[in-house]
């Protein structure tokens, strides 16, 4: 965290001391941004010194939030693939269409990111009960997480929720409840139970630190085009933490005059019906 200067509401504009466990906004309710001394970072971090570290998501250490790398909790979080999808891409008469393999992250899906993220972060501040509404693969993420760094983990989900992402959870340790009601049913009981049970919300922009970890989606995906990014990047969406993470990314890489500005990729957003 030596680069980390505050935390900052997306909305509001309401900055927060780092170095202290935050939710929303207290002012507006809204997502906090982790923000950076970029110029720092510039002088200190050049480009080069990503040259030989390991082919995780931790070789972005200076543009992450955790202060003591000691406090990482990891499973190995490696640069996911991409690959080239040539008979899919000439279906659609495209020149080129890629795909991020993010299947080949710990849990098989680029929940770990997020998840690996906050959950080292509630280990930097000493928190050892995390709590999270889900309907798929989050829970399975904050549950191996949470295993990982000896924390409880309680994971609420629809009870139409595929059993395989119940046993996913159950079989990493967590506690783990099917709710008869939607995912915002769960979100509700999640925050009800933040004053009841004492644990802490590590909901999808909910604290500030799984957008850091989407973030190296971001990061990661400039770095393998070598700063120069696609055209368009499409995004099963979800929660959103992935969109706004990359974004971010970007952002942060054209203040450090790693990418060149005004060349940011079109970003589309995919949703599955009934999400
Ligand atoms: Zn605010």
């Amino acid at each position: 965290m030596p680069f980390v200067t505050h935390l900052e509401c997306a909305n509001c504009g309401q900055e927060y001391p780092a170095g202290e466990v935050h939710g929303l906004c207290t002012a507006c309710s809204r997502p906090l941004w982790v923000r950076y001394d970029l110029d720092l970072i510039k002088r200190e971090f050049p480009k080069k010194t990503l040259f030989g570290r390991p082919p995780t998501l931790w070789r972005y250490l200076e543009l992450l939030p955790v202060e003591d790398p000691a406090n990482i909790i990891s499973l190995t979080e490696t640069i996911t693939p991409i690959l080239q999808a040539k008979r899919l891409g000439a279906e659609f008469g495209l020149e080129s269409l890629l795909i991020k393999d993010e299947s080949r992250l710990p849990t098989g899906s680029f929940k770990a990111r997020g998840m690996a993220m906050a959950v080292t972060m509630a280990n930097e501040f000493g928190l050892k009960r995390l709590a999270a509404p889900t309907a798929g693969n989050a829970g399975g993420a904050l549950a191996a997480y949470a295993a990982r760094a000896g924390m409880e983990a309680w994971v609420l989900m629809p009870e139409d929720t595929p059993v395989i992402n119940q046993k996913e959870c159950f079989l990493h340790g967590a506690k783990v409840f099917a709710v008869n009601g939607l995912i915002d049913d769960c979100g509700k009981l999640v925050r009800e139970g933040m004053k009841k049970i004492d644990w802490f919300d590590v909901s999808t922009l909910k604290e500030p630190y799984r957008i850091e970890g989407k973030k190296t989606m971001g990061l990661e995906l400039a770095e393998q085009f070598e700063w120069e990014l696609p055209d368009w990047i499409l995004y099963p969406t979800g929660g959103g933490t992935g969109l706004i993470g990359m974004w971010k990314a970007f952002g942060e890489l054209e203040e450090l005059g790693w990418m060149k500005s005004g060349q940011r990729p079109k970003m589309v957003s995919c949703q599955s019906d009934g999400c």
